[in-house]
């Protein structure tokens, strides 16, 4: 039986990375995954497949709308082909999950592909390819999440899908209904509505993306609204049905009346559980909580001394960037270091158009805290850079300590927000006062001109372009 100073079980952005790590580190390292590709929920259904899909289908939309504008004329008709829209995407997966493979040759990780399941504290058996047991002092779990459901509804995944099969589906669907408008609804309803769907999205909350600021909700949904989207808030499913090529999703609005939507796909996005199926966490002493989550200390450590969880199987944000940072802190500190993760500090990215981003605290959670706080927003329209590619959407809203203008959050939607908001962590990891990031150089004309501009808000009521 082979032996190693750590195993990872699962292969996604927390698993690879933490592999990644620990051999950086001279750890003897193996890494198990139940599929036959590496990279997980993120890079097979998920990050990549959804941005792969989300800049064809801008293309489209740019081509059909936008084009004219900047004075290109094409010439007949433009046509989706969503066969060769999906291999694109395909083949982009195919050469992000290989190029995992290249990186565990590289760093000298053995790679057994089966599902992992423990038979004690040190032991896991392996069932599938490489089926057998090895050995391993620590051990990571990062098995990740799946997409979760409500009760009452039977996924067929033909027409009752889940974000796997929106992401290969073989239609551009007439009415596509999307139950819940987080991240994967608002994303992939964005894709199908430009590719000529009607779409419906029905959220159980007064607003999208209920956890962002609500500022960030409200003008997204304005967005969506142009876009001829049907958002119906508040409104509570009550079952999901299927009758032949017909799916009827009936809900109750706030008025405790039954609404009743028909189209031939429903989308069922309500959020990921926590995947330890199969694995026989207790036979190594691991405990779960009430809602399936590996429990962890601050050291991402289990109930069992050598068995450390990591990514979306533990508690906090479901982001393949979170799962990175927790990869990396339990590789270095079984290497005896002292990592640290600073979880208010993990950005939040939707990547419709105009993307959206988040950093820190909301006005709604520094409201509750009592915190006192300034505000200072720019619109993107107000910029020379925004105007020339024709991307006005959207602003830049900064939160800033009322007496001390240290920056507690930062909230943008806008043209390249998901990049923008780097600059927003870099600056909130030194502890950046609003008139700091004022008072450096942004390069003219940019977006993150924006940035400096509601920096400049915050501080005195400064901005200089509005
Ligand atoms: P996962 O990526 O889920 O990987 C877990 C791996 O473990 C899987 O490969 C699984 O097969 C394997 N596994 C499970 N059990 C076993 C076992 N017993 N034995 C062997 N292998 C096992 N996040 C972002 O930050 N940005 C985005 O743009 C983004 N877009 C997304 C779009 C969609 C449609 C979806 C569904 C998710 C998206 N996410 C995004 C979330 C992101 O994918 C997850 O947060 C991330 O993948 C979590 O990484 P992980 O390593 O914890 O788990
Ligand atoms: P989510 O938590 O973002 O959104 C789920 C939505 O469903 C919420 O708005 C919720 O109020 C609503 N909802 C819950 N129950 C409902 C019901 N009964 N009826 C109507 N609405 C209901 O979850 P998701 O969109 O499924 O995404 C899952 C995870 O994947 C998220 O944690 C997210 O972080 C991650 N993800 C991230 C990205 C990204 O970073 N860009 C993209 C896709 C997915």
């Amino acid at each position: 039986m082979k032996s190693y100073d750590v195993a990872v079980i699962g292969s996604g952005p927390g698993g690879y990375v933490a592999a990644i790590r620990c051999a950086q580190l001279g750890m003897k390292t193996a890494i198990i995954e139940k599929y036959s590709t590496l990279g997980g929920t993120c890079l097979n259904v998920g990050c990549i497949p959804s941005k792969a899909l989300l800049s064809s289908s801008h293309h489209y939309e740019d081509a059909t709308k936008h084009f004219a504008d900047h004075g290109i004329e094409i010439p007949g008709e433009i046509k989706v082909n969503l066969e060769k829209m999906i291999s694109r995407k395909q083949a982009v997966v195919d050469q992000t999950t290989g190029g995992i493979d290249f990186l565990m040759k590289k760093n000298k990780i053995d790679v057994y592909e089966g599902l992992g399941s423990f038979k004690d504290a040190t032991h896991i058996t392996i069932d599938g390819k490489d089926a057998g047991e090895i050995e391993a002092k620590n051990i990571i779990i990062a098995t990740g999440s799946k997409p979760s459901n409500l009760p009452f509804i039977s996924l067929d995944k033909e027409r009752i899908i889940t974000s796997t099969e929106a992401l290969k589906l073989k239609e551009i669907p007439k009415h596509l209904m999307i139950i819940g408008g987080g991240v994967i609804g608002l994303e992939l309803g964005q894709v199908y509505r430009r590719l000529g769907a009607q779409v419906t999205v029905i959220e159980y909350m007064d607003r999208i993306l209920p956890t962002m600021d609500a500022a960030l909700s409200k003008e997204l949904n304005k967005v969506f609204k142009k876009a001829k989207c049907s958002m119906m808030m508040s409104h509570k499913v009550q079952s999901v049905e299927r009758k032949g090529d017909e799916v009827i999703v009936k809900a109750e609005n706030k008025k405790g009346e039954i609404v009743e939507f028909k189209g031939d796909y429903c989308l069922v996005s309500v959020g990921r559980r926590p995947y330890t199926d199969g694995l026989n966490v207790e036979m190594a002493g691991v405990k779960t909580n009430e809602r399936g989550q590996v429990e962890v200390n601050e050291h991402l450590q289990t109930s069992a001394s050598n068995i450390y969880a990591i990514g979306d199987v533990v508690r906090g944000a479901m982001l393949a960037h979170k799962a990175e940072e927790e990869g990396v802190f339990v590789a270095e500190t079984l290497a005896g270091q002292k990592p640290h993760i600073d979880y208010n500090l993990i950005p939040g990215v939707v990547y419709t158009w105009p993307e959206v981003a988040a950093v820190g605290k909301t006005e709604e959670e520094l409201k509750e805290a009592g915190t006192a706080y300034k505000v200072g927003q720019f619109p993107f329209r107000a910029l020379g850079r925004a105007r020339a590619s024709g991307d006005i959407d959207g602003f830049v809203k900064i939160l800033a300590d009322k007496s001390t203008d240290e920056v507690l959050g930062v909230h943008m939607i806008g043209a390249r927000c998901a990049d923008l908001i780097a600059e927003a962590v870099t600056a909130m990891e030194f502890r950046a006062s609003a008139e700091d990031i004022s008072r450096y150089s942004h390069a003219h004309p940019t977006f993150a001109e924006a940035v400096k501009e509601a920096a400049l808000a915050a501080t005195d009521d400064r901005a200089l372009h509005v």
